[in-house]
């Protein structure tokens, strides 16, 4: 397994710390909102690399973070009138439902920045006690300068200056800065602080992800990961926290993929140019459509969302569902003749690859156009068809695309009926049960042979 480290900015062997357990951390949403198709993105990626590991055999446990303090949920939270807590678990929900959606394995862990702020405390403390912190009446600070390897993963140089600091969770890397491990409470922050062994206030974004890192799965863990734009300061800072306290390496593995564009633009809320889960299903779409778009793309690279593309990707889904459907109704022969090549060889280099998934897909489909062809030709080996299905799921366990769906008993019925109507040439009557299949849901599809096919109707 290849994966392209950030931190050396090379393509790299995968080696982990331990065979038996892969540790992986996973930057999770802040829940002031709803989370846009851009965070899916990244969040698609985190599974897709789950399901590689699974993959190669490895045990994964994958740790994501729920941000539910940091400066934007409070500030949303209080224009809202709402607690602070009720108002991200509302969110938290919605996050929950939309990747369920798109076939993400829950990850095994989802720790609240808000039941760790024990941990954060004692990490502060020991960076305060080592030197690397300093305390003034707005909060504690992150000295950067001394941490002498600040600034590698970002590849930003910072010698021994001395530098101002910086209150806000995020900036850019112009403003390098020494940043706020703890902010001393003030009136914006209303309700929401705490008094312990730190001055009455709440932490920074940054110490949050290290402390439920370093809680959950040790000093140093094998993979973490987040979207391109959290390199710096996030993930920097995380770094210089991280190693500093335990005084080991934090991670081993960066991995980052890039965003996903609206008219070249990043999709965020701050520039107002986003879509959710949601808004793609009242305009009608699976939402694994978007799954399969995310899939088709190079995570490395940029990628411009449009709804001509997920329209193709729908259509991909559709005909890949009856295309199954049928096959698996196939009738089946005993001919043992010469068989096309259905290993899995090209599949698994393809996804080994740094998790090249479109590479993995194009393996997918070769498949798929076999069972296609012998459809065509109304007959399938016994022992090709079962080699074509398993390869086919082996290859979804990594790509996810395909639903298990159930057709309810009262479908089949009605599809039924309408077969019959159809024999009859009562054609009238066999057009408004299709009509009444399609309300609920179906569509039926009749074959060349006379036979029929349901599948779920995507086109709502
Ligand atoms: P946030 O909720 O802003 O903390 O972001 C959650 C995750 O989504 C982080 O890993 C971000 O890097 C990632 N992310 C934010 N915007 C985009 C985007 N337009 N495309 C891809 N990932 C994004
Ligand atoms: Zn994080």
């Amino acid at each position: 397994m290849k994966i392209f480290n950030t931190m050396t900015r090379k393509l790299e062997e995968f080696k982990p710390d331990d065979r038996k357990l892969v540790k992986v951390y996973c930057c999770g949403p802040t829940v002031y909102d709803f989370v846009h198709i851009g965070n899916l993105r990244s969040f698609v990626f985190y599974d897709v690399l789950r399901r590689v590991l699974e993959y190669n055999g490895f045990k994964v446990r994958l740790v994501m973070n729920i941000t539910d303090v940091d400066d934007k949920t409070i500030k949303k939270s209080r224009e809202a009138g709402v607690e602070l807590k009720e108002y991200t678990e509302n969110y938290t929900r919605y996050f929950m439902e939309d990747i369920k959606k798109l076939n993400i394995k829950p990850a095994d862990l989802y720790p609240h920045a808000t039941d760790s702020i024990v941990e954060m405390e004692k990490i502060i403390l020991k960076l305060k006690e080592d030197g690397f912190a300093y305390e003034t009446d707005d909060g504690i600070y992150y000295e950067i300068s001394k941490f002498k390897d600040y600034g590698k993963l970002s590849k930003t140089r910072v010698g021994d200056s001395t530098f101002s600091r910086i209150n806000a969770d995020e900036y850019e890397k112009d403003n390098l800065a020494d940043f706020a491990l703890w902010k001393a409470w003030d009136k914006e922050d209303g309700e929401v602080y705490w008094t312990g062994k730190l001055p009455k206030g709440r932490p920074g974004w940054h110490i949050e992800c290290s402390a439920m890192s370093i809680s959950n799965l040790g000093p140093t863990i094998d993979i973490h990961s987040g979207g391109i734009d959290l390199i710096f300061p996030h993930h920097e800072n995380e770094i210089a926290q991280s190693e500093a306290y335990t005084g080991k390496k934090f991670v081993n593995y960066w991995v980052h993929p890039e965003h996903l564009l609206v008219n070249g633009k990043k999709m965020s809320k701050s520039l107002k140019n986003f879509y959710t889960l949601k808004d793609l299903e009242r305009s009608g779409f699976d939402p694994l459509a978007f799954r399969l778009l995310m899939l088709d793309s190079d995570h490395k690279a940029k990628l411009d969302f449009t709804f001509e593309a997920l329209e193709k990707a729908e259509k991909t889904l559709d005909d890949l569902d009856i295309t199954l459907k049928s096959f698996a109704k196939l009738k089946e022969n005993d001919r043992n003749g010469p068989e096309p090549e259905i290993g899995l060889k090209a599949f698994d280099a393809a996804i080994n690859n740094d998790f090249d998934t479109h590479a993995g897909l194009v393996e997918f489909f070769r498949v798929v156009d076999i069972a296609r062809a012998r459809i065509k030709e109304g007959m399938v080996g016994k022992r090709e068809k079962t080699k074509i299905l398993d390869a086919i799921n082996t290859m979804d366990g990594v790509l996810g695309i395909l639903e298990g769906y159930n057709i309810p008993d009262s479908i089949e019925s009605l599809s039924k009926e309408r077969s019959d109507l159809r024999r009859k040439k009562n054609w009238n009557e066999a057009d408004a049960i299709r009509e009444k299949i399609k309300k609920r849901g179906f569509r039926v599809i009749d074959m060349v042979d006379g036979s029929y096919t349901i599948v779920k109707n995507r086109r709502v």
